[in-house]
């Protein structure tokens, strides 16, 4: 008996301990590795014209119930004594990723799950493997036996053909863990198709069928017979040309790959030859995943390597922005190199940045010619391309901003900011918006009919984000945005020069409301509308509510507050009356004054703290 070299060790512990969920990648990596056994000995064929055909090669898979016992044969290269005691009694080069957090157990999961770890995973299914393998060309064939931790033997054995039959002997089942379930049909067929369907050569499992021939039939005793199935159909989707494939095949696949009872929105199939080769082919969904902003939500494409799943969910793929995008990607990395991720990196970073590119010249495509179908993109999505623009301080602003929409009072839609400045009135300075809880609300807000009494147009800002990602995205085509509540709107004589009778009465008001408000104006701007807010600086009403709204703890953002300017409408009957009441009733002012900042505040939906008095104050001067 032989130990396990130290690394190898370490990594098969990991196995054996497994609490990893997805005990059955196993398979997937004991297909692929006889599949790049197979590979070697057809492309030995090739160079030495020994004169082997793809068609002479399989992968067999056979399940023995009575001994708990499942088979996984190749016809492939096979292995020497030697090389079984030097690639299976040393894991180092697929196992080196292990290693890096060998004590955080989340990690390894994670580990296993993305990039499997070869051979050794076969031991988080069997307390016993033996590896029977004859080398193409020699004439002794051996065995390499191991029942985990204690080591392993390589002792000569007897085998007929070139290849290698790994047999592994299941765990006994568990309550948790019914291990003999791999030696179910139904399974191993299911496992084979999600994981291995395109593997090049055709994996057959052995199975009963009723023996149909008359002669058979006769002979009462023979109900079945075995037979081998081809389960695998070893031409992927992806890699069929697109004219040969129908709607209805992308659409079942996308459904195949994501568990979406739905038919995609859209999808994108490239395949792209040169420098580097890949396929994608990539799906839109018709709606996002509901749990798209919460922690538990995890992008990614799936990534094939010579078409074994290398990855289920590779985020490197796909920007985070674009993270509601699924499917796959095809890649030529080659057998070895396959589960080191860093050593690929670069060239995932490529296929991620032509993958984005396209999906983005496509959206920008559809907004452009087909306004109906992007606003149908747009109202599933238009939220997640915000938090993009407003992610990373703006970073992908540039890549964005063409692609978001908001309501536009004045032309009744949708508008991209494209669209805005294009309408925009002559002599128009900037791009007018204003943020609230609806459409509805911002049109009824004072400041907003102001700015389009002017001739202008605004934008509404209803999601919470919204502000923020204009803060970002700064100017668009050299015009800058204003919420039509800043108190400078670019908008002449909107406020009225105090006259020396009114000066008392506002700084009366203002010392009032001195812990709420920043200042207090006279103001031109509100028709009908007796008082509203405004705001200098750079936070704004609806800004500060996400800040109050956002969890206490996590952000101490809670307490910012914009800077508030109380604008009373100096034309109305409220005014009149604070003015008959200066002289003789100062108390009601400040009452009044009062009443009027909580009216400013239920307009523009911030709370007012002291409810009660709020209350009794209206009572009292409404009766
Ligand atoms: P990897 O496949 O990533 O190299 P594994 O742990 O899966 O790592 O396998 C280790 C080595 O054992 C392989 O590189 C290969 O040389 C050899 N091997 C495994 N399975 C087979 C097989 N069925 N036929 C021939 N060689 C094999």
């Amino acid at each position: 008996m032989k130990n396990f070299k130290t690394e190898s060790k370490r990594i098969l512990d990991l196995m054996i301990n497994s609490i990893y969920t997805h005990k059955e990648i196993f398979l997937r990596e004991l297909i692929s590795n006889c599949s790049d056994a197979i590979d070697k000995l057809y492309y030995k064929s090739l160079s030495d014209n020994i004169g082997l055909s793809r068609n002479d090669f399989d992968i067999k898979i056979k399940a023995d119930k009575d001994n708990k016992i499942l088979t996984i044969s190749d016809n492939g290269i096979g292995m020497t004594a030697e090389e079984l005691e030097n690639n299976l009694g040393t894991i180092a080069k697929s196992g080196s990723l292990a290693f890096k957090n060998e004590n955080e157990k989340k990690e390894d999961i994670d580990i296993i799950g993305q990039f499997g770890v070869g051979f050794y995973s076969v031991f988080m299914v069997a307390d016993k493997v033996e590896v029977i393998s004859k080398a193409y060309g020699e004439k002794d064939s051996n065995m390499w036996v191991s029942s985990g931790a204690d080591g392993y033997e390589v002792k000569p054995a007897k085998k007929e053909t070139n290849g290698t039959d790994i047999i592994i002997h299941l765990k006994p089942d568990t309550e948790d863990e019914q291990y003999s379930e791999f030696l179910e049909y139904y399974k191993l067929r299911e496992l084979i198709k999600r994981y291995s369907d395109y593997i090049h050569y055709p994996i057959k499992i052995e199975q009963d069928v009723p023996a149909a021939s008359s002669d058979e039939a006769a002979d009462k005793k023979i109900e079945t017979k075995k037979e081998w199935e081809t389960i695998n159909s070893m031409v992927p989707l992806w890699r069929k040309s697109k004219s040969e494939i129908t709607e209805e095949e992308y659409n079942q696949f996308y459904k195949d790959l994501t568990y979406d009872y739905e038919d995609p929105f859209f999808h994108l199939h490239t395949q792209a030859e040169g420098l580097i080769d890949y396929k994608a082919l990539i799906y839109i969904p018709k709606k996002c995943p509901e749990a798209y902003f919460s922690k538990y939500f995890e992008r990614g494409l799936k990534l094939y390597s010579n078409g074994v799943l290398i990855m289920e969910k590779c985020k490197e793929l796909i920007p985070e922005y674009f993270g509601f995008i699924q499917g796959l990607v095809d890649c030529e990395l080659s057998l070895n190199i396959s589960r080191e991720t860093v050593q690929h990196d670069r060239m995932l970073q490529k296929i991620a940045s032509n993958i984005e590119k396209q999906i983005r010249k496509e959206l920008q495509n559809m907004c452009d010619n087909d306004r109906p179908r992007y606003e149908e993109f747009f109202k599933a999505f238009g939220l997640q391309l915000k938090v993009g623009i407003y992610n990373n301080w703006g970073m992908d602003k540039d890549k964005l901003q063409d692609l978001v929409m908001f309501y536009s009072i004045k032309q009744d839609k949708l508008v991209t900011f494209k669209d805005y400045v294009q309408a925009m009135a002559e002599g128009q300075k900037y791009i007018y918006y204003g943020a609230g809880n609806s459409i509805l609300s911002i049109k009824k807000m004072p400041q907003t009919e102001k700015v389009l009494s002017e001739g202008y147009d605004v934008l509404c800002m209803t999601d919470n984000v919204d502000e923020f990602a204009i803060k970002y995205v700064g100017t668009y085509s050299e015009k800058e945005f204003k919420n039509v509540t800043d108190g400078d709107t670019g908008i002449e004589n909107s406020t009225e020069e105090i006259s020396d009778d009114d000066k008392p009465i506002i700084e009366l008001i203002k010392t009032t409301l001195a812990g709420e408000i920043f200042d207090v104006k006279l103001s031109k701007k509100l028709g009908s509308h007796p008082v509203c807010l405004s705001t200098e600086g750079e936070v704004s009403l609806e800004m500060e509510k996400v800040f109050r709204n956002m969890p206490a703890g996590e952000m101490t953002n809670g307490d910012i507050r914009a800077k508030k300017v109380l604008e009373i409408n100096g034309e109305h009957a409220v005014y009149s009356k604070i003015k008959s009441l200066f002289e003789t009733d100062k108390e009601s002012v400040k009452e009044i004054a009062e009443i009027l900042l909580g009216q400013a505040k239920l307009i523009e939906g911030l709370p007012i703290e002291d409810m009660d008095r709020f209350i009794s104050l209206v009572a009292k001067h409404i009766s």
